[in-house]
């Protein structure tokens, strides 16, 4: 079966992507990555985006409509489907997405590392502050792939959106922490790229100039998605954006699952699959 590794660097801009992160665009250049332009759902928030990439709905259906919805999800997530038929999940992550899959409020004290099969995350490694090292949080979840094999590994970091917080999206701190999640992934894809994993990187939303995100500006809705998978054409799609909701129903797809009742699979460029494609 195929095996699925999402990766969310949250407040990563499109812009930024490009321009700094030299290795994710060497892999675009030598054909071996593809790119698009995704634009986010609205409101370009960390939590209801969380909840729109993991499962296909937009906020006014989900419910997720503000950072201040401490709640698990109603939704059929990633997650569920991948347990629901007997696929093993796992992930590194802020403890919001605990909060959203498996328990919710978080536990500090309990909740930081979880093993159990019957949750939607059954095998999760969660930090609660926002400065908890990329370095760290990856090196977390390699552990986590060495250790459990999970058919799904959902990896989340949080970095760069704490620096563009505290500097804004025009910072040499910003830029840094783009550079920073570009070097960690040019040590772990290529381990990951041999073992023939299917790979998705994208963001939850941009970042503003103000320090910012939750409006509609450009730097604040559009992210990259870098996709490594033997099921996509290498190229560059970036003249036509692709929507934030179709991220789900793609991730079940490479997962070989059919997607949930309220995904929309949307055709993506460069992407073969005969039975999406049918879908659609
Ligand atoms: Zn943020």
């Amino acid at each position: 079966m195929p095996k699925f590794i999402f990766v969310v660097l949250d407040g990563l801009r499109f812009d930024t992507a490009i321009s700094q992160m030299g290795y994710m665009s060497h892999l675009v250049e030598k054909s071996k990555a593809s790119l698009y332009k995704v634009k986010s759902e609205l409101p370009s928030l960390s939590r209801p985006l969380y909840e729109v990439l993991l499962t296909g709905t937009p906020s006014w259906q989900n419910g997720i409509t503000g950072n201040q919805v401490v709640r698990l999800s109603r939704q059929q997530s990633l997650f569920h489907l991948a347990r629901n038929k007997g696929l093993t999940t796992a992930a590194a992550a802020y403890f919001w997405v605990s909060e959203l899959y498996n328990r919710a409020p978080f536990d500090y004290l309990q909740d930081r590392e979880q093993h159990e099969l019957n949750h939607p995350i059954q095998h999760g490694k969660f930090y609660f502050d926002d400065t908890y090292p990329d370095t760290h949080l990856f090196a977390d979840a390699e552990y986590l792939r060495r250790t459990y094999d999970p058919d799904f590994l959902y990896i989340h970091s949080m970095n760069i959106d704490d620096s563009g917080h505290k500097y804004t999206s025009d910072s040499k701190e910003y830029r840094g922490k783009a550079l920073i999640a570009d070097s960690i992934l040019a040590q772990l894809l290529p381990v990951w790229m041999k073992e023939n994993y299917h790979i998705l990187i994208t963001a939850d939303h941009g970042m503003n100039e103000d320090g910012h995100h939750g409006g509609t500006g450009n730097g604040e809705r559009d992210v990259p998605m870098f996709v490594i998978s033997s099921l996509f054409e290498p190229g560059v799609y970036t003249d036509e954006y692709v929507p934030q909701l179709a991220l789900a129903p793609l991730g079940a797809s490479l997962l070989g699952l059919e997607p949930s009742h309220d995904m929309m699979p949307f055709l993506i460029p460069g992407f073969h699959n005969k039975r999406h494609g049918m879908e659609v």
